[in-house]
Order: C-alpha cells, then structure tokens, then sequence
C-alpha cells in the first residue's frame, strides 16, 4: 500500500526534530512492504482533500505558531472533512494547541485554531519542561517522551485525553490529562521524538493511516528490542522525577 501522509508547515514547526517521526512511520511501514510518500503542505499550499491518509503537524515556538494560525485557519474546513473522513492525524506540542480552539502566548496575543480538538490552551509564566510517562488506559499501553511547554491546555466537556500523567506535567500541570484523541487524531505535548520510543503508538497511528488508504489495518509484529529499550530509559527518567509537579 502506499500510505500518503500530509506535513503541515514542516518549515516552521520541527521543533525538537520532530520529524523524526515521520521517519519512524516510514521504516515502520517499510518493514511491512508498504510506502509512505510524504508532501509538505506548507503556507498558502492547498490541502489535498481525500488524498491524505495521515496529516502531521510538529511542534514550535510561540513565534512560528503565530506565523502559521492565520494560514492554518484558512485550511480549516478541509482539515475538519479529512477528520471526519478518518483520515488520521498526529499533531504534536504547539501543533496540537493550534488543533484546539485557541492559543492565548505569553505575549497575551490570543491565536484562533481550528478547534478540530475541544480544547483551548493559555500560556502561563512557568514553562513545564522534562521527561514524561503517561498511562493510556485506553490502549492498555504506556507512552514516554519529554515536553517543554509553557501553554496550559484546558481540555473541554468531553474531551477524551490521549492518557494520565504517571510522572511529569502535561496538559496544564493540574488535570492529570495528556493529550486529546478525537476519532484518528492525537494531539500531544510529547516531543522526544514521540514515536521512536513509543513502537505500540507509531504502529496505532500507522495503521490508522493504512485503514484510510484502504489497506489492512493488521501490522505484523517487528522485534522492537531497541525501542522497547528507548522506552524503558525514558521512563524511568519520568519517575525519577517523581510525581506530578
Ligand atoms: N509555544 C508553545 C508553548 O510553549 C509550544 C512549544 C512547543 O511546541 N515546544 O506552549
């Protein structure tokens, strides 16, 4: 299959190399006979309605953010079609707050997003930095990575986090709440990259993506010793911090 992935202003938010993470779902899905051909949509491009099967957006300082919301709202609709077509979305960090409803930096000038995720995110005067380990309940699965943050994210009625902070911060250092999942989109505070460490999310999303082309969800298991290893150190930095806050 050819799986074709969408990535949202790569120029401008990469922060912490978070493209790494398209090259894990490329290996990922390699290993397993299939293609990822990646495209950049980047400012005034148009999204490709129906020919994306995973949009990707990294994350960023205040100042690329600022630079992209204008031309991200402009891509709104056919981002909100994509989603409730099932396309899959992974957005991490200040991609994710500009995923909400709006973004108020630490400059007090209030972003508009494309509220795809019930969520709208406030930047406070202490930035919430280091390793973090969240359980997802929802997948019987842990996930490991590091944020740095100074926006707190305040999840709306409803809203479903991606998981529980175990150790570190996330959303807004009070909740308890990661991330938010909507249908196939994940938003996240987790940088790290988020994938390499974390093989159960990036075969999730990867077969997300897949189901979207048409192809077979199902994923034949890789050995993963190594990532399994990556994940393990990441998270016993997390609990060597011990606790939330
Ligand atoms: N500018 C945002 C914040 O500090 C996002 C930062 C990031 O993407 N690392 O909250």
């Amino acid at each position: 299959m050819n799986v074709r992935v969408g990535h949202l202003y790569p120029d401008y938010l990469n922060i912490y190399a978070d493209r790494g993470n398209i090259a894990v779902l490329q290996a990922r899905a390699r290993a397993r006979g299939h293609e990822l051909s990646v495209q950049a949509i980047g400012m005034h491009d148009p999204v490709p309605a129906g020919e994306i099967d995973l949009f990707y957006i990294g994350g960023g300082q205040d100042r690329e953010q600022a630079l992209v919301a204008h031309d991200l709202v402009t891509k709104q609709d056919a981002l909100r079609d994509a989603v409730e077509d099932d396309a899959a979305f992974l957005a991490v960090c200040g991609g994710y707050q500009l995923l909400g409803h709006s973004y108020r930096d630490v400059a007090g000038q209030e972003l508009l997003g494309i509220g795809i995720l019930p969520l709208h995110t406030i930047a406070g005067p202490r930035r919430m930095i280091g390793d973090v380990l969240l359980d997802c309940a929802w997948a019987g699965e842990t996930l490991a990575g590091f944020e740095n943050h100074a926006g707190r994210t305040l999840l709306g009625d409803g809203a479903e986090p991606l998981g529980r902070v175990v150790d570190g911060f996330g959303n807004d250092g009070e909740s308890g709440f990661e991330g938010c999942r909507y249908r196939k989109v994940f938003g996240t505070y987790l940088h790290g990259p988020l994938l390499p460490r974390n093989p159960w999310f990036a075969d999730r999303v990867l077969s997300d993506a897949l189901t979207h082309a048409g192809g077979d969800p199902e994923l034949t298991p890789l050995v993963d010793e190594l990532e399994r290893q990556a994940h393990e150190i990441s998270a016993g930095r997390a609990r060597a911090r011990g606790g939330r806050y």
